[in-house]
């Protein structure tokens, strides 16, 4: 069984398609100071009205709302962090979401974003608008202690061959992403390629929901939704419209051949993309407004 390696902290932000997670033990007893334009993060939401600002890349996030630690169907990890802040519209999403799992299934929230979202120093280039969230394939079945929340077992689903772990793989992590891609809300899930290709393969029926599930590096002990920009939202950037189809052809077939993903969590960082890009000028004034 292959277990998925604790990540070190990664600060190389700059690349705007990097995604999520990790840094799960970089951040243990920490607090997360980063480097927005003050030098520090806040820990209280922008009051006003919520809003998405810019893209999942280079945004923030003002009037966020708290999702509480449980709930019906879901518990909320890593509180420590302070990342459990998303736009309310983000929130909703999820305690939807989490109603829909049979029970005593819940699902396992990791990162949404910080109180007024932004860049974070660790595990993630996105997540900066409130509208993305880390969910684990993995479910509970009841609710979890304190040391449970604030250090998950975050066990891969896919093997070093390629394959998938029966034991941690199965008809309750399809219809998980099942019950999160159909829902119009969605804009895209990242996957690792391998999960994606599962999908591919074994998926009958109703194959539309596929579409919106992209294959990514790393992802494979959790998937990252994101959700559409909110309407009236006009400062939010949404994502690259995702091409027709279930995404099952020549993209998926690219990422398999190429084989680059595995064994890594993100990307490599292209040395010409060092530099953070301009960030959007309400973000400044939120990010920096104590
Ligand atoms: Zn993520």
């Amino acid at each position: 069984m292959t277990r998925t390696p604790r990540l070190s902290g990664w600060v190389g932000a700059a690349v705007a398609v990097l995604l999520c997670w990790p840094a799960v033990g970089a951040m243990a007893g920490g607090s997360v100071m980063t480097p927005t334009i003050t030098g520090r993060v806040a820990e209280t939401p922008f009051a006003g009205r919520s809003q998405a600002i810019g893209s999942a890349a280079n945004g923030c996030l003002a009037g966020a709302e708290a999702l509480p630690p449980s709930g019906p169907g879901w518990e909320t990890l890593r509180l420590e962090r302070n990342r459990f802040w998303g736009h309310p519209e983000t929130i909703a999403f999820l305690r939807d979401m989490a109603a829909r799992i049979e029970r005593p299934g819940r699902i396992l929230i990791g990162d949404i974003a910080q109180p007024r979202g932004g860049h974070m120093t660790s595990g993630h280039g996105s997540h900066q608008t409130g509208l993305d969230a880390d969910i684990l394939f993995r479910l509970a079945d009841r609710d979890l202690t304190d040391a449970e929340r604030a250090d998950p077992v975050m066990d891969g689903v896919v093997n070093d061959d390629g394959s998938l772990i029966p034991e941690l793989w199965g008809a309750p992590q399809v219809a998980l992403l099942k019950t999160f891609a159909a829902d119009p809300r969605v804009e895209r899930i990242f996957v690792n390629p391998t999960i994606k290709r599962a999908l591919c393969d074994s998926v009958a029926g109703d194959r539309s929901w596929l579409r919106v599930i992209r294959p990514w590096w790393g992802h494979q002990e959790h998937f990252h939704v994101r959700l559409h920009c909110p309407d009236g939202d006009g400062a939010c950037i949404p994502g690259a419209t995702l091409p027709p189809g279930d995404g099952c052809g020549e993209e998926l077939t690219s990422w398999i051949t190429t084989g680059d993903w595995k064994g890594r969590p993100r990307p490599p960082l292209p040395q010409q993309h060092n530099h953070r890009p301009e960030m959007p000028a309400a973000c400044r004034s939120i990010l920096s407004a104590y």
